[in-house]
């Protein structure tokens, strides 16, 4: 009889500092974990209160990044998804709030009838349940936890995992903890006691790690290894280092050549081949040999934090591999380009992006940096917020419609932006938007029909606002193209400019879908025609 294949679990935690790379560390096993030839899925839980980070300010927490169903998540599920195959959704991420809603749902339901309601084992119980739901029945679900080590938030999490540890048995669940080792430049040396506490304050809640994978900006060697090991009752060959590399995708071969891997297999008691890593040695070599360069101008508000564009910095990174081009971007801030004027600030850019974003702030600047790329014929590409900037451009200083606006920044007898229909009666601004994957029919012989090589496509969206479709025929005269539309031909997707070199706008967020090996062919078009602007 054949036995029921188990569902093996890696936890990730992380300790001393958060940003210390957990998310990348815990994608790149994913990554190694597939290329040996498993099936793997990937899980993220979040200590904080909201229900879903849809609501937060990304200078709080970074991008919103949103699945084909239309979940608002966590950043790391980009990575999960640029790093490995498996396709995050809904059952891929939860937080704290979503944690508490369900419980008291239940509780207000009767399913508790007679019991006082706890955190163990009754929240416990949730995160563990979740995250068995989660595993879809994959060889390794691996689950990330949100936060670092001693943070009050993060503790049912933490407990319920050591119970699902107990309770998959030895060999089925381990625990990987990503610490850093600092190195004090003023005595030469690297220290372990901020991993040494770290690790402490796991153990005295009933979790020993069984690997540290040790962040640093330069090797660890076998004796420090060995401390670390010793102080944390671990083998010195299960201690790892991560150091800074030029890329993130240098990563998973980076934790390869230090044995994580073949270290993680034995300890889940598996057996595969060596994995197969030739994709990634591809890229790493491609990020070495690159032979052109070309800088892309990011106009948009949230420049003091680049993880508020992660899948967009990685997208275009990705339109430069697919160019054999370096890719340097330059984050500006569009209330500057109000003070100072946009030409100071885009000269030398070779190609403009203006990303999306919310509110009125920075509007009139991310305008003006629209009207530079068309006068200038700079390559220009909006998405969501800059889609709706450059229609209010085009309208104004094209058209001559000069109070054209969106109705999200003011009233005006001209909104070329305005509500949705659908959106006028929602009151409740979490999870509301328009948002997930919807179908675009193409124009034929557009320039964007001729990129993607397809009649239709289906894209992720996060808005509110949309094209009025009031003003189509007044635009159409003057020149703009509407490329991109919804199957029943009433939402406006996708805008470009036939007499300019490379001016396309679009309603969804097509930097979600980019991976390494795949890069989005308007990314790649994009930078392709950024590479021709500046060779011109
Ligand atoms: N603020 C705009 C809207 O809600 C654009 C959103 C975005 O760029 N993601 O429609």
């Amino acid at each position: 009889m054949r036995q029921k294949r188990t569902t093996k679990h890696i936890f990730v935690t992380g300790g001393v500092v958060s940003s210390v790379g957990k998310g990348i560390v815990a994608a790149s096993v994913g990554a190694l974990l597939e290329a040996r030839g498993l099936t793997v899925t990937h899980l993220k839980l979040d200590p904080y209160v909201n229900v879903d980070p849809g609501t937060m300010n990304p200078l709080q927490h970074g991008e919103v990044f949103v699945t084909d169903d239309g979940t608002e998540t966590d950043l790391d599920l980009g990575h999960y998804e640029r790093f490995t195959h498996a396709a995050m959704s809904r059952m891929n991420n939860i937080t704290t709030g979503r944690v508490y809603a369900t419980v008291i749902e239940k509780e207000r339901r009767g399913d508790y009838l007679g019991a006082t309601v706890q955190v163990i084992p009754h929240v416990t119980d949730e995160i563990k349940s979740f995250i068995r739901r989660g595993s879809q029945q994959c060889d390794v679900v691996i689950t990330e936890i949100g936060g670092t080590i001693g943070d009050i938030e993060s503790l049912p999490f933490l407990e319920a995992l050591r119970q699902l540890k107990v309770e998959e048995g030895i060999g089925n669940a381990i625990n990987i903890h990503v610490t850093l080792v600092p190195y004090i430049p003023t005595s030469g040396e690297l220290k372990t006691k901020p991993t040494q506490h770290s690790v402490r304050s796991l153990r005295e809640i009933g979790i020993q790690p069984d690997i540290i994978v040790a962040r640093c900006d330069r090797p660890i060697s076998n004796e420090m290894k060995a401390k670390i090991g010793l102080f944390c009752n671990l083998r010195p060959e299960s201690v790892v280092t991560c150091q800074d590399a030029q890329s993130i995708y240098a990563v998973p071969l980076m934790l390869h050549r230090e044995g994580l891997d073949a270290l993680i297999i034995d300890q889940l008691d598996m057996w595969t081949g060596e994995p197969h890593l030739e994709s990634w040695k591809k890229i790493v070599d491609a990020l070495d040999h690159t032979t052109k360069r070309v800088t892309v101008a990011i106009v948009g508000k949230y420049v003091d934090l680049v993880d508020a564009y992660k899948s967009l910095h990685e997208a275009l990174k990705h339109g430069g591999f697919s160019n054999n081009a370096k890719v340097d971007l330059r984050y500006i801030d569009s209330e500057e380009i109000e003070a100072k004027g946009a030409a100071p600030l885009l000269d030398g850019a070779d190609a403009i992006l203006v990303p999306g974003g919310f509110g009125q702030r920075g509007i009139e600047g991310k305008i003006a940096a629209v009207r530079y790329a068309r006068e200038h014929r700079l390559p220009f590409f909006g998405i969501c917020l800059g889609l709706q900037v450059a229609v209010i451009e085009f309208a104004r200083n094209v058209c001559g419609i000069s109070d054209a606006n969106s109705v999200e920044f003011t009233e005006t007898p001209n909104p070329v932006i305005h509500l949705m229909e659908e959106q006028k009666d929602i009151h409740r601004k979490g999870g509301s938007m328009r948002l997930g994957a919807y179908p675009c029919k193409l124009l034929p012989g557009s320039l964007a029909s001729q990129i993607y090589e397809q009649e239709q496509i289906s894209e992720r969206h996060r808005h509110r606002y949309e094209f009025n479709n009031a003003y189509r025929q007044i635009f159409a005269d003057q020149g703009l193209v509407f490329s991109g539309c919804s199957p029943d031909g009433q939402l406006v997707e996708m805008i470009e400019l036939p007499s300019h070199p490379w001016f396309i706008g679009c309603q969804f967020h097509p930097e979600f879908k980019s991976k390494p090996f795949a890069p989005h062919p308007l990314f790649s078009s994009f930078i392709a025609a950024a590479i021709r602007c500046k060779q011109s």
